[in-house]
């Protein structure tokens, strides 16, 4: 495990390099993941880029890219949903309670390339966030970082959105929000016994004679 200064120290390199190479857009959400990340996170992100030493792992996905780090969990995160194509995660960064993000498990730009299968998980998870929390409404919101589309399933309480400020979830908020998620109904006891159908015992009836 890295240390703490070399946490700060890895975190102000990779600002730097944010701040030199990234489009002034994207600036802010790049440097907000990092910032995030504590040092189990970075050091898996630091392994999946080939930047440390003793990386076995790297090969998968394109360098840099957090989402595919995410996919090969390399980076963990508070995964609420899986098809074949996609996963859901919770959003680090939300814009609200339950902003969930849908990352195609292939490295793709641009929506209409993606498979038909992420929509539909985007559409299971506003379901499920629908039904658990209660928002306004789902917004539904396609971005692209490090080249890589992914849909946000944005709850709606108030008029948040996309662009609305993000403020970082603690791990625990996220862990307690997953396991509000995915908690399945309970059954409800039926107060009453249920009845037991007695079988009529068939009676053989003697053979009448004629
Ligand atoms: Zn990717």
């Amino acid at each position: 495990m890295i240390s703490p200064e070399q946490v700060e120290k890895i975190k102000e390199q990779l600002m730097a390099h944010i701040e030199k190479g990234f489009p002034n857009d994207k600036k802010e959400f790049a440097k907000n993941r990092v910032q995030t990340m504590d040092a189990e996170q970075l050091e898996a992100f630091l392994k999946q880029n080939n930047l440390v030493k003793g990386n076995q792992a790297g090969a998968e996905g394109p360098q840099g890219c957090i989402f595919c780090s995410i996919v090969s969990e390399q980076i963990s995160s508070n995964k609420i949903g899986e098809n074949k194509d996609a996963i859901a995660a919770l959003e680090i960064n939300p814009v609200s309670n339950g902003h969930t993000i849908i990352i195609p498990k292939e490295h793709v730009a641009g929506k209409e390339n993606l498979p038909k299968s992420v929509f539909s998980l985007a559409e299971t998870i506003s379901n499920l966030i629908k039904t658990k929390l209660k928002p306004k409404k789902i917004e539904t919101v396609s971005s692209n970082f490090f080249g890589h589309e992914i849909i946000n399933v944005i709850p709606v309480y108030d008029s948040e959105n996309i662009d609305s400020a993000r403020s970082p979830a603690k791990p625990e908020e996220l862990l307690e929000l997953q396991k509000t998620l995915l908690e399945k109904k309970k059954q409800i006891a039926s107060a009453k016994p249920k009845r037991t159908k007695i079988k009529a015992e068939k009676i053989r009836l003697p053979k009448r004679i004629p």
